[in-house]
Order: C-alpha cells, then structure tokens, then sequence
C-alpha cells in the first residue's frame, strides 16, 4: 500500500504543482498561509452573527387564523391538549372593510400581487436573516457579481462584509422587508389569507450556503415546505473534494464551513426534502475548475439526490466532461471552439434533463 501511494504521488505530483501555480495565476489569496486564520476569524463570525434556530416545539404563534381557542391545530401537534389560550389575542370584526367584502379569491389576487411573484435576495444579518426584493424584472436578469471574497448582488442588496454579513453604507437599521411585512402586519385575516402565497409564490435567491441552512431551520417547517422556486449562487473558494489540494494549500487541512463538504451536503439534503419544489437553478463560481473529473463526481452526487423539481438547471463556471443520468442539466460555458465551429446546438451543455426548456418560467 505504501509503495502504491509512493507512485501515485511521483505520478500526480508534476500535476499538482501545475494546478497550484494556475490557482496561484487566479486566486493569489489562497497560497497564503496567513489565509486560513483569515478564513478562521470569518467562520468564527459568522458563527456568531448566526441567527437561532426555532425551537423543536415553535411557540405558539399569535398572527394566524382562526385562534387557538377555537383551533385544533396546537392541541394536535403536542398530543397532550394545549388547552392555553393567549389573553393578549384579539380579533376585531372586519365585515366593514372593503377589502373583507371582496370575495376570497379576488384578495387573493390582491395579496399576491402586493407580497407574491417576485425575487426574495435572502441575506445573512447581525443574528438574523433579511430578505431584499429583487429590483430586476427576474433572477435571471439581476447582475451577479465577485466582490474579491464571494459573489454578491451590490445592485439589489447594498454591501456586504468580510464574513458576507449584510452591512449597508446607511447603516445597520436600513429595512430589508421588501414592502411585504406592512401588509403582514395589517390584521390577522390578511395574514391568515396572504401568508402562504408569500413563500409559494415567490423565487428566494440564496448566495450563501448558510443562509438557506438557517432559512429552513428559523421559518415553520410547514411555510418552508411551501417553497416553489429556488435560485442559488455559490462560489467555491476552496478544493472541494480535493484532499490532495487541499494538502497544499492548508496547514491544517480542513475547510471552514460553509466552504467544506459537510455543508455543502447539508444544503442539498435540506433542499431535496423540499416536497414541492419545482424549479432551481444554481450557479456554481469555480476559478480555476476541478482538477480531477472525480473531485467534480463526488460534489455534484449531493445534486442527484434532488429529483423533485420538474426544472432543476446547475450553470457552472468551468469546463468538463458530460454529465449523464443527473436529474439535473449541467450547462458549461461555450468554448470557443464549439462557439466557432457550430451554432446548431443551443449551448456546450450536457443535459440530462427530464423536463423540456422553456426559459419562460424564470423570466418573471
Ligand atoms: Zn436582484
């Protein structure tokens, strides 16, 4: 075993070192040791600005219709009769608003239009999540750019700190609600009538492993289960699946979360447990590409575990090999010889998808 291991090593060595000088062309930042204190102090930040999970049991929440007196759901989920009724709860009769004259479905429309069928940017905060309403007519269409550490939306969102936590120039009170929880607020039937339309129909925008990671774990399981449309970025900065570049370029070799394979596995087991997600598109920053076809094997084979969507698209920055069997479509960026040589095909993507393209679904 040791005299095998020996070769392998003579054998990848001249390669290894070819990829680090490429990386070291690319991303300068990574061969410094000093980096990964660096990357130690963000994890450590960003440890403590998470935001707190729910609880297992949620508490009893007072905004949604009907009352707990009169509903059943709280004495169903704790099995033992949550006989407690809030003293603080009130309901005011509101069969003289116009609105409440309206018949059910036309508010609807109504809700759906003021809170629904737009872009959530879902952003990390000091202890909590914000979400920004796109300002781009889709997802698609809204510019996403590198700001040195991670990729970021400065057009809708403002500027983000080292540790990707949200820091906008007019300081940290600035609102993030995108114009939806002053309707919430309104009265209890709006919120009882709208608050579903809020994560059904919307497309949440995630360019942060964690912040999906806390998204799933502080909303209600059951308005999480909700979700339709999921639109994720992420930039691996570090060799993912790569032990022997990782070897390299860290002196104790291991990634920080959320730029280590356990987190990146957490994030797709969570999202395919989503029981009613339809469409997802991810865009996945890798500088310099994967080394070895068998590093990019083992970080897509999370991706195939997420056969509900009927349109599950993953656009990624570097070149490769065919996928094949995947639920999803792997779309590479056009080379420039299949650019030249060929315009019959609509791009150098290797797709496996079981749904047809129909771009219309992500133009908003
Ligand atoms: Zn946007």
């Amino acid at each position: 075993m040791r005299a095998s291991s020996v070769a392998v090593s003579l054998i990848c060595g001249p390669i290894v070192c070819a990829y680090v000088a490429f990386a070291a062309c690319f991303c300068p930042s990574r061969l410094h040791r000093g980096s990964e204190s660096e990357e130690k102090r963000r994890f450590e930040r960003r440890q403590k600005m998470a935001p707190r999970p729910l609880p297992v049991r949620p508490p009893q929440r007072s905004l949604t219709l009907p009352a707990p007196s009169t509903t059943t759901d709280i004495e169903k989920g704790d099995g033992v009769g949550g006989k407690a009724v809030d003293k603080t709860r009130k309901t005011l009769d509101q069969s003289r608003s116009r609105l409440m004259r309206l018949p059910l479905e036309l508010r609807q429309m109504i809700y759906r239009a003021a809170i629904g069928d737009s872009t959530m940017h879902m952003i990390l905060k000091e202890q909590k999540l914000g979400h920004l309403r796109c300002k781009a007519p889709s997802a698609v269409e809204c510019p996403l750019g590198f700001n040195g550490r991670t990729l970021s939306r400065e057009c809708c969102w403002g500027t983000v700190d080292s540790a990707n936590i949200w820091a906008p120039l007019s300081g940290s009170n600035e609102p993030t609600d995108g114009n939806i929880v002053p309707l919430l607020r309104t009265c209890r039937q709006i919120y009882s009538e709208s608050i579903n339309l809020l994560y059904s129909t919307n497309t949440f925008s995630f360019s942060d492993l964690d912040c999906l990671r806390y998204f799933s774990c502080t909303v209600l399981p059951h308005r999480f289960a909700l979700l339709q449309t999921l639109d994720l970025e992420w930039c691996m900065s570090w060799p993912i699946y790569d032990p022997i570049a990782q070897q390299l370029l860290l002196n104790n070799p291991a990634l920080y979360p959320p730029n280590d394979e356990a987190t990146w596995e957490e994030t797709w087991r969570i999202i395919a447990d989503m029981p009613n997600l339809r469409f997802i598109r991810v865009s996945l920053l890798y500088f310099d590409g994967f080394r070895d076809p068998t590093c990019e094997e083992k970080m897509l084979a999370p991706l195939r575990r997420v056969t509900r969507p009927s349109r599950f698209e993953v656009h990624v920055s570097w070149q490769g090999d065919e996928v094949r069997g995947a639920p999803f479509q792997l779309i590479r960026p056009v080379s420039r010889d299949a650019s030249s040589s060929s315009n019959s095909s609509s791009s150098s993507s290797s797709s496996s998808s079981s749904s047809s393209s129909d771009d219309s679904e992500w133009d908003g």
